[in-house]
C-alpha cells in the first residue's frame, strides 16, 4: 500500500468513522436483517419422502429416466426406481409429473460473504448488509444447494452457517477455505478495508479475507489458523499481475512459499486452488500439482501443456461469466481490433442484456445501480489512473485477452478430458449469487453441449469439490439434493434458471414462496 492509498480526504474519514460506527450498533453485524424466516418442508424424522412421476436427468450419460420414484428419508436418497412407492402412515407423497429432477446444482466457485458491489458508500449500507444474508437465499432459489467459497470474512462465514445450522437463515452446504492464503500484497489485490466500509475496527468482528502473511514463519503460524473450524481446501493466488487498472506488478510466493503450502496441505490432507490468469501461476500451477485452475488463461495454451494438466488430473474452474462481466467495452471509446471477433461481440451483447435485465431476484437495487455508476469511472480517470485514485476497478485488456484465448482452451481441455467445473465468481462485483445459469448458459454459447453442461455444475463439480461420494449425481446412498425444473434442461438449457422446487438434505424449499424482504 503506498503513501496515496492511505492518506483519506476528510470526508472520507468522516464516512468510514459513520460506517464503522453503524456497523457497531448493529447487533453481531449479522443479527441484523429484514429477512421473513422461511420453513421448509418435507417428510418427518424417520418417515419417507417419495417424489412420483419423475422425469429424473441422469447427469453423467445424458440420459432421462421417465416416470421414476425417488424415495428419501432423513436427509438420503434410499432408492430411485420405476416403481409406485409402498407408502406407510406419515410418509409424504409429492406428485412430480412432467417434471424434470436434476441433482441439486453447485456454485464451485463464489465468495458468499461479499456483496457484489464495487466501492460501497454510506448510501448502500444497509442494503449491503441485507444482501450478505440474500447471498445465500439468491442461491438456493436458483437449486444450488452445495457453494465452494473462495475467500471469505472468516467471521461472517462462521456466524451465517451458525444461523443455517439454526434454521434462522436458509441457504447452501457451505465447502469453504476460510481466508485466502495470499502473501502480502497479493491478490485479490487489495485489503477490503481501503473500499471504504471495513474500517480496522469492523475487520476485528468479521474477520481478515487475506492471510497476507511477510515470511515463511508468519505463514505456516497463520495456515494453522485459517485451516481449523473446518476449511477443505487452500485458496492461492498465482499471478504476478494484478487484476486492477493502474496496479501492474504484485507480489507472489517464492518457490519456498509454495513448498511450504504443498507441505502443509499434503499433511493436512486439504485441496489445493489457485486463481489464474496468465501462464507465470499456470506453470507453477503444473510444477506444484495444484488441484485446480480457478478462472481462465489470458494466451492460447499449447496442446502439450493442455495434456501435462490432463495427466496431473488438474481440474478447473473457468468462471468464463465474471470474465465477460469484466470485459468493460465502457473503458475504450472504440474497442480494439483484435477483440472485435464474433464471439465477443455476442458477448457483449448478453453483458448488456443481463446488466439491463430485472436483477432484484440476484442483487439489491441499490448495489447494481452503484455498480453500473462506476462503470463511467472507467472513462473518467482512464485505466491507469484508476488505482492511484482509489478507484478499484478490472483491467478490461486483460479480461479481453481471455475473452480471445479462454474458449479455445476450454475446449481443448474438454478434448483432453480434464475435468471442468462451473462457478460464477459471485460476491465480486456485477456477479450476483443465484446466477450459475448464466455461466451454464455461456459454456454452452462457447460450444458445450446441454449435457456437458449439466455434468459441469453438478457431477464434476463434485469431483472437484471433494464430494463426488455425496452429492453430483440423483442416486441412491446420496444426500437428498435436487431441483426440480417445468422443461427438459437436456433440451433447453434455460430451463435452469428458474426451478419450481428445491430441495436440501430432503427439505422441500418452495421456491415461489420465499421472500428476501426489503
Ligand atoms: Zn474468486
Amino acid at each position: 500500500m503506498d503513501e496515496k492509498t492511505l492518506s483519506f480526504t476528510r470526508r472520507e474519514l468522516l464516512q468510514k468513522a459513520a460506517l464503522s460506527a453503524a456497523l457497531l450498533a448493529v447487533p453481531g453485524i449479522t443479527g441484523f436483517t429484514t429477512i421473513p424466516r422461511y420453513q421448509p418442508t418435507g417428510a418427518p424424522e424417520g418417515k419417507t419422502l417419495y417424489l412420483t412421476n419423475a422425469e429424473v436427468v441422469h447427469v453423467v450419460s445424458g440420459l432421462i429416466f421417465s416416470d421414476q420414484t425417488i424415495s428419501v428419508r432423513d436427509g438420503i436418497i434410499r432408492s430411485v426406481s420405476p416403481l409406485p412407492p409402498e407408502t406407510r402412515e406419515g410418509d409424504v407423497v409429492l406428485d412430480l409429473k412432467n417434471q424434470y429432477v436434476l441433482p441439486g446444482l453447485i456454485d464451485a466457485h463464489c465468495h458468499i460473504t461479499m456483496p457484489g458491489a464495487a466501492g460501497l458508500t454510506a448510501g448502500i449500507f444497509l442494503d449491503v448488509l441485507n444482501q450478505l444474508k440474500r447471498n445465500y437465499i439468491q442461491q438456493l432459489r436458483q437449486g444450488v444447494t452445495t457453494i465452494r467459497d473462495m475467500g471469505a470474512l472468516p467471521k461472517i462465514l462462521h456466524a451465517n452457517l451458525d444461523q443455517i445450522q439454526k434454521g434462522e437463515l436458509i441457504g447452501p452446504r457451505v465447502v469453504y477455505c476460510n481466508a485466502f492464503t495470499n502473501v502480502l500484497g497479493g491478490h485479490p489485490d487489495i485489503d477490503p478495508r481501503e473500499m471504504g466500509i471495513l474500517a480496522d475496527l469492523v475487520m476485528t468482528l468479521t474477520g481478515e479475507s487475506n492471510m497476507w502473511f511477510k515470511d515463511t514463519d508468519e505463514l505456516k503460524e497463520k495456515m494453522k489458523q485459517n485451516s481449523a473450524r473446518g476449511a477443505s481446501f487452500i485458496k492461492l493466488t498465482m499471478d504476478k499481475i494484478s487484476v486492477l487498472c493502474g496496479k501492474g506488478q504484485i507480489p507472489t510466493y517464492s518457490d519456498e512459499h509454495l513448498r511450504v503450502i504443498f507441505a502443509f496441505a499434503r499433511k493436512n490432507n486439504l485441496a489445493t486452488a489457485g486463481h489464474i490468469h496468465t501462464r507465470f501461476g499456470f506453470n507453477r500451477a503444473l510444477q506444484y500439482g495444484l488441484n485446480s485452475i480457478e478462472h481462465s488463461i489470458n494466451e492460447l495454451l499449447a496442446p502439450e501443456e493442455i495434456e501435462t494438466m490432463a495427466v496431473r488430473e488438474i481440474f478447473t474452474v473457468p468462471t468464463m461469466t465474471v470474465v465477460q462481466t469484466m470485459a468493460a467495452p465502457e473503458a475504450y471509446d472504440e474497442l480494439p481490433r483484435k477483440f472485435r471477433t464474433d464471439f465477443i461481440e455476442r458477448e457483449i451483447a448478453a453483458r448488456r442484456d443481463y446488466f439491463n435485465s430485472n436483477l432484484d431476484q440476484y442483487t439489491e437495487a441499490s448495489i447494481h445501480k452503484s455498480n453500473i455508476a462506476h462503470l463511467e469511472n472507467y472513462k473518467k480517470y482512464g485505466c491507469e489512473n484508476l488505482y492511484k485514485n482509489t478507484r478499484y476497478m478490472a483491467n478490461p485488456d486483460l479480461y479481453f485477452n481471455i475473452m480471445l484465448a479462454g474458449p479455445a482452451n476450454l475446449l481443448a481441455m474438454k478434448d483432453a478430458g480434464i475435468v471442468i467445473g462451473c462457478g460464477t465468481d459471485a460476491g465480486v462485483p456485477l456477479s450476483y449469487h443465484g446466477t450459475l445459469w448464466r455461466e451454464m448458459e455461456m459454456l454452452k454459447r462457447i460450444g458445450f453441449t446441454n449435457a456437458e453442461v449439466l455434468r459441469c455444475a453438478t457431477f464434476n463439480n463434485a469431483k472437484i469439490i471433494g464430494m463426488a461420494d455425496k452429492i453430483g449425481t440423483v442416486d441412491s446412498g446420496k444426500l437428498a439434493d435436487l431441483v426440480v425444473l417445468r422443461e427438459n434442461p437436456l433440451k433447453k438449457i434455460e430451463a435452469c434458471r428458474q426451478p419450481s422446487l428445491v430441495i436440501k438434505d430432503g427439505k422441500i424449499y418452495d421456491v415461489g414462496k420465499i421472500a428476501f424482504g426489503t
